[in-house]
């Protein structure tokens, strides 16, 4: 209680104000920034969302998407950088690790700005002012419309904040389908649809506007690099830099390919390994019975949450999937709660 009236009063009065996410924003990292800042500009504060890096032009239509700074754009850089060094106020949403924002981590660290952190990851890193942090949230979106709710500043909300934070919910769901589509989602979302947000359009910008070469890369994928394995409930990908390049992939293109593997009859884990610049990215998706935010953080320097989580390799992209089949084999305790499940017994 004490920390959310010392962020009313901090935003109480016009600030220089940064918000930020983590690499690579998807539409909850991008719509809970730019709702946030839509919000914050209309309580008269100068505002800059700044990404660590770009993000896919399936969600680039959001209102103020065109102020965004890239940090990763040469041309982005040095404005951005002196946004971050003047900012009294930094907002860090939709991540709760520092690490996420990648090169911008120390510019972050070392500001003595007042820090806000709203999230709904597991294990935050304690560095912020004033944290809004619930794992319970399906979506950063959903802490946002919350904290301006319990801000008192309700009637600021229109149809455009109502379009970025409906967007977030939207596919940090999975469209509503997910096990954290809770009677809350609902109730939200039909609010942002009550203050304009058009929720069919919505759904087309994100989810049809596939380019042919997507998929055309889709069934590639799942012709030629999908691997299943029955007896562990596993199934994963392998994505070469090679196969990125003859598929002319952008940014985004592999988004969402897990989810054809863990739908699969019989699957429980499902995973996505893909050669970048320097490691390989990997994404981990599991039904509800099965967590693989542990074993992410424990053995691919990630974690997440329960049923959708990611990490790195530094190895090769075979030697990952070699290590991930054994490991898959050797955890089965970990994946499957069990140790939890004795100890909540005992
Ligand atoms: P995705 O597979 O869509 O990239 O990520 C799914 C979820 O996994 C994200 O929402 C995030 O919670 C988590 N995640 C992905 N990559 C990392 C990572 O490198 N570190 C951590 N801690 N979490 C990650
Ligand atoms: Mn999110």
């Amino acid at each position: 209680m004490q920390e959310l009236e010392s962020f009313r009063k901090q935003i109480s009065t016009p600030k220089k104000i940064v918000i930020t996410t983590h690499h690579k924003p998807d539409a909850d990292a991008l719509g809970s920034s730019l709702g946030m800042a839509n919000y914050l500009k209309k309580k008269g504060h100068e505002v800059t969302v700044i990404t660590p890096s770009d993000y896919p032009s399936f969600i680039a239509w959001m209102k103020g998407n065109e102020e965004v700074l890239n940090f990763e754009d040469e041309k982005h850089k040095e404005d951005a950088t002196k946004k971050i060094e003047h900012a009294e106020i930094i907002m860090c949403l939709d991540f709760s690790a520092l690490s996420r924002t990648q090169d911008m981590e120390p510019l972050i660290r070392n500001s003595s700005a007042y820090k806000v952190n709203i999230d709904h990851h597991q294990d935050p890193e304690d560095f912020a002012d004033f944290t809004y942090l619930s794992t319970a949230a399906a979506a950063t979106c959903e802490l946002v419309y919350d904290l301006i709710v319990k801000v008192g500043d309700k009637f600021l909300l229109d149809s455009d904040i109502a379009e970025c934070l409906y967007s977030g919910i939207m596919t940090d769901t999975g469209g509503f389908r997910h096990p954290n589509t809770t009677k809350n989602v609902h109730l939200v979302t039909a609010d942002l649809i009550d203050l304009g947000a058009d929720n069919s359009k919505i759904s087309r910008l994100i989810y049809d506007t596939n380019s042919v070469d997507k998929l055309k890369f889709l069934g590639f994928a799942l012709s030629r690099r999908l691997v299943i394995l029955p007896e562990l409930q596993t199934a994963y990908f392998t994505i070469s830099k090679k196969d990125l390049k003859k598929y002319n992939s952008q940014t985004g293109d592999t988004e969402g390919l897990v989810n054809y593997a863990l739908s699969l009859d019989g699957i429980k884990i499902a995973a996505l390994f893909t050669e970048r610049k320097d490691a390989i990215k990997i994404s981990f998706r599991s039904t509800e019975d099965v967590s693989v935010n542990k074993f992410a953080a424990k053995f691919f320097q990630g974690g997440g949450h329960k049923n959708a989580s990611g990490g790195k390799s530094d190895l090769s992209l075979e030697e990952t999937a070699e290590k991930f089949e054994k490991l898959i084999k050797e955890n089965k305790k970990l994946l499957f709660n069990q140790l939890e499940l004795v100890d909540e017994k005992s």
